[in-house]
C-alpha cells in the first residue's frame, strides 16, 4: 500500500521533499468489530487547505487539526468500496469524501462520505465541480454574495478549482465578471473557455489598484476572495457602496509566518460593505440542490470544467506543492488508479 507521508511540520513554502512516498502494508480486511469500509482510492484532490494541516496548528475554534509527521496525509478523494461492514455502503459503491493519501484505505467513520449516484460524469469531477470545490463556489457565490443581474464581480485565483466555477456562475447570473490569475495561459482560459468578460495576469501589474480601476471604472459589487494580501487591499479601494466580499480563502498568506497587513479595511464602514468568511462544511446541506442545478448545465455544455491531472500517487507531492506556485492549470487532481 503506497502512501504519501508528511515528514516534518512545514514552515514557509511547502516543498516536494516535505512529503515522502513510501510503501507500507495493509490487511485488505476490515478488523473485527469495526463498522467501517475498505476502499480503493481512485482520485485524490489537491486542496490549498491541506497546507494548513502540514504545520503545527494551535488554532482555537478552528475545524482543522494538524497531520502527524510520519503518517499519511489526508484530504478529499474519490474511491471505490471493496468491502463494507456499514449498512449504508456495499461493495462496488463509489464514494467521495475524506480519505488518506494512499492506495487502499480503511475508513472507520464512513457517515461523512457522499455516495456517487450520477456515474455518467467523469469520476474525477467529484474532487472538483461535483465535490467540495463545487459546493464552495456555489455557497460562496449564491449564499454569501447574493448576486443580482448586472452587478460587477471580481474573482481572484480565477482559473482554479473554485474560481473557474464562480466566474461561470456569475455569467449565468447576468453579471459582468473579471478574473485575475498568474499566467497568460490562465488568462486566456478565463476569457476563452470560461467566458469571463475580462481577465488579467496579476503578476504583470505593478499597481493592482490601477488594474482594478481599469477593469471596474464604476467599482466592484462582489469580490470572491481566494488570495488575500495586497489583492484584498486593492479591492477594498475599489468596492462600491453595499458591496459584498465572500472570503473563501487567502492562499497568498498560507506560507507566511507573519501575515501581511491589510490597510484599507476602513472602506468597509464608508461603503457599508458586507465581508463574510465561510467554510464549505457549513453548506453541505445544499449539495443535492447544487447537483440539481449543475448536472444539467454540465450535460448541456453550459458549464465547463478544466482539470489538471497528475498520474500516480508518486506525483502527489509535486502536484500538491505546485498549488502554491500556481503550477496547476485548473483543478489539480492526482490519479491513483483506474476504476
Ligand atoms: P486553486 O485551484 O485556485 O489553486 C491555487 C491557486 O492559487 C494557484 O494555482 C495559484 O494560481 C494561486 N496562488 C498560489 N499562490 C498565490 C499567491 N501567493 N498569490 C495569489 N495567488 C496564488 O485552488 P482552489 O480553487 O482549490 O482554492 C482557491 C481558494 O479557495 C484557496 O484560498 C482555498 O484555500 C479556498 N477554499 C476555501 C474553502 C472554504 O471552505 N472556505 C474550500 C475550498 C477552497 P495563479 O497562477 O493564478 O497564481
Amino acid at each position: 500500500n503506497k502512501q504519501v507521508i508528511l515528514k516534518e511540520y512545514v514552515s514557509g513554502l511547502p516543498k516536494e521533499s516535505d512529503l515522502q512516498v513510501t510503501t507500507g502494508s495493509i490487511k485488505l480486511k476490515i478488523p473485527e468489530g469495526c463498522n467501517g469500509i475498505l476502499v480503493k482510492n481512485l482520485y485524490l484532490s489537491c486542496d490549498p487547505y491541506i497546507r494548513t494541516r502540514m504545520k503545527n496548528l494551535q488554532l482555537k475554534g478552528a475545524h482543522v487539526d494538524s497531520f502527524q509527521p510520519g503518517s499519511p496525509i489526508s484530504g478529499y478523494g474519490v474511491a471505490k468500496v471493496l468491502e463494507s461492514e456499514h449498512p449504508n455502503f456495499k461493495k462496488g459503491d463509489l464514494i467521495w469524501g475524506i480519505t488518506d493519501w494512499e492506495e487502499y484505505s480503511l475508513i472507520t467513520e464512513p457517515e461523512t462520505l457522499f455516495k456517487i449516484q450520477d456515474k455518467d460524469m467523469p469520476l474525477s469531477y467529484y474532487t472538483g465541480i461535483l465535490g467540495m470545490p463545487g459546493v464552495t463556489a456555489y455557497a460562496g457565490f449564491f449564499e454569501i454574495c447574493s448576486p443580482k443581474k448586472g452587478e460587477y464581480v471580481f474573482v481572484s485565483a480565477a482559473s482554479g478549482a473554485v474560481g473557474q466555477l464562480v466566474g461561470q456562475f456569475a455569467k449565468l447570473s447576468g453579471c459582468y465578471v473579471v478574473g485575475s490569475a498568474g499566467s497568460k495561459e490562465k488568462v486566456d482560459l478565463l476569457k476563452n473557455k470560461f467566458g469571463f468578460d475580462e481577465a488579467f495576469n496579476y503578476k504583470e501589474e505593478q499597481d493592482l489598484n490601477a488594474a482594478l480601476q481599469r477593469y471596474f471604472p464604476e467599482g466592484i459589487d462582489i469580490y470572491f476572495e481566494n488570495v488575500g494580501g495586497k489583492m484584498l487591499d486593492a479591492v477594498l479601494l475599489n468596492m462600491r457602496i453595499r458591496g459584498r466580499i465572500a472570503v473563501c480563502g487567502m492562499i497568498s498568506q498560507y506560507n507566511l509566518d507573519q501575515p501581511e497587513g491589510v490597510y484599507y479595511l476602513a472602506n468597509i464602514i464608508l461603503k457599508r460593505i458586507r465581508m463574510e468568511g465561510f467554510l464549505v462544511f457549513d453548506y453541505y446541506h445544499l449539495y443535492p440542490k447544487y447537483l440539481e442545478m449543475v448536472l444539467p448545465k454540465i450535460r448541456e455544455g453550459k458549464i465547463v470544467y478544466v482539470e489538471d491531472k497528475a498520474e500516480g500517487l508518486e506525483s502527489g507531492p509535486a502536484a500538491l506543492t505546485g498549488l502554491f506556485v500556481g503550477r496547476n492549470v485548473g483543478k489539480q487532481v492526482v490519479v491513483v488508479a483506474d476504476e
